[in-house]
């Protein structure tokens, strides 16, 4: 029987080892076996793209619905990236979403109606599910997480029941995450008791195919499903501080305005702000607070981490989705247009892409930290 390095024998620990599909030799794994559950849709694919050549992860599996399953990858998929389907993944044979691949960590970016239950079923079957969809974020036992934000909440899986070092770590709404990268260092620095936020955006938001265009072409839908309810609970979680393994809420009054309009990648946002520091806050301190944030995270130099997170532009017109939504490979949030504000203390726009950082990149980086933290074993 063949054994391991420690003696054990290999059967024990099969998401270690890869047999060679050529001669079936068998090599131990350096990479941590990922899987992903939605691969086909707009984050699925997305997912694709930023693990072809990832230095911690191997893509082993890609699951869809029945529609997708037993078809190779490059044949279920409606490939809309400007890259080409990685050799390696485009071969792969689509699954269904049930828990029994070859991985560790599975990367869940399913449509929202059947997240829920699939997440938990792998959960409950060891495995650390990395969450994109709503279903589980307000849960008290999930964390709820952005790396540079508030990476401390991954302590909260400590209170999840799942078996076998399962657990499910979720990410915020897109649009959450480049407000709450945004505002996080004026939370810091000066308190933050009102919020404005008036959002739009772009139409890969809404998935594949999506808006219809001749919905959304010439138009703005002035509409997003539970978007404004996302913004205002979700923010709240994400700048809240973990006591005693709960997280207490960022004590912050959001309001929210959610808007579609025809931009293919990147959400643009309008936000004003009522600082709770008792005093006249000034624009340069603003900036400066962004300029300098430098959460702990940055320190462990994950891949995915963007060297700057943050990046202020004094031209009028900036940020703008085309020219800058993908600064810092699509991981950076770009600010601008900061101002003083007649009802509000401040005002500026911010911009970050949708299915970078708000989504597959986002949950890459936070696999990313898991490891490194150790919350991962294979
Ligand atoms: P999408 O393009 O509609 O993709 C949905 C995926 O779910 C597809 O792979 C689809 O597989 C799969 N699926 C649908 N029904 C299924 C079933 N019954 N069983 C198994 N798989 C099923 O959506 P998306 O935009 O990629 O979004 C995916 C998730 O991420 C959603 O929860 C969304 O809210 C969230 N999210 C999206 C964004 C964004 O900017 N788009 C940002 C943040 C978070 P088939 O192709 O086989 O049908």
């Amino acid at each position: 029987m063949l054994k391991d390095e420690e003696g054990s024998p290999v059967e024990n620990f099969p998401d270690r080892y890869i047999r060679d599909r050529t001669d079936g030799t068998l090599y131990m794994r350096t990479k941590v076996p990922v899987g992903i559950l939605g691969a086909t849709g707009s984050v699925g694919q997305r997912l694709v793209q930023l693990l072809a050549k990832h230095p911690w992860f191997d893509l082993t599996s890609v699951c869809a619905s029945d529609k997708s399953q037993g078809k190779r990858y490059k044949d279920a998929v409606n490939w809309t990236l400007s890259t080409p389907i990685p050799d390696d993944t485009g071969k792969l044979v689509v699954q269904t979403c049930e828990p029994n691949i070859p991985c560790k960590i599975v990367f869940s970016a399913l449509a929202s109606s059947v997240a829920g239950t699939i997440e938990k079923a792998f959960a409950e079957a060891g495995y650390v599910v990395i969450s994109m969809a709503k279903n589980h974020r307000m849960e008290e036992e999930i964390p709820l997480v952005i790396p540079e934000v508030n990476a401390d909440s991954l302590e909260l899986v400590k209170t999840q029941k799942f078996s076998k070092g399962g657990m499910i770590v979720t990410k915020p709404n897109c649009a959450v995450i480049g407000l709450a990268l945004a505002v996080k260092p004026l939370a810091l620095e000066f308190g933050i008791e009102e919020l404005s936020v008036v959002t739009m955006q772009s139409i890969s938001g809404a998935g594949y195919p999506g808006v219809p265009s001749l919905s959304i072409v010439d138009n703005i839908i002035p509409y997003i499903e539970d978007e404004e309810e996302k913004l205002e609970t979700e923010t709240q979680k994400v700048l809240g501080s973990v006591k005693n393994g709960v997280v207490e809420k960022y004590p912050v009054k959001i309001s929210a305005q959610c808007m579609r309009v025809p931009v293919t990648e990147g959400h643009l946002e309008a936000v004003s702000i009522k600082f709770s520091a008792g005093r006249k806050v000034t624009l340069e301190e603003i900036k400066r607070a962004w300029n300098e944030f430098s959460p702990p995270v940055q320190e462990l130099k994950l891949p995915s981490s963007p060297v700057r997170p943050l990046i202020y532009f004094e031209q009028v017109d900036f940020p703008q989705p085309k020219l800058h939504r993908e600064l810092e490979k699509g991981m950076a949030v770009s600010l601008g247009r900061l101002e003083t504000s007649s009802l509000f203390d401040c005002k500026f726009v911010l911009l970050s892409h949708n299915t970078i950082r708000g989504a597959a990149g986002g949950a890459i980086l936070i696999a990313e930290l898991l490891v490194k933290k150790g919350y991962v074993f294979w």
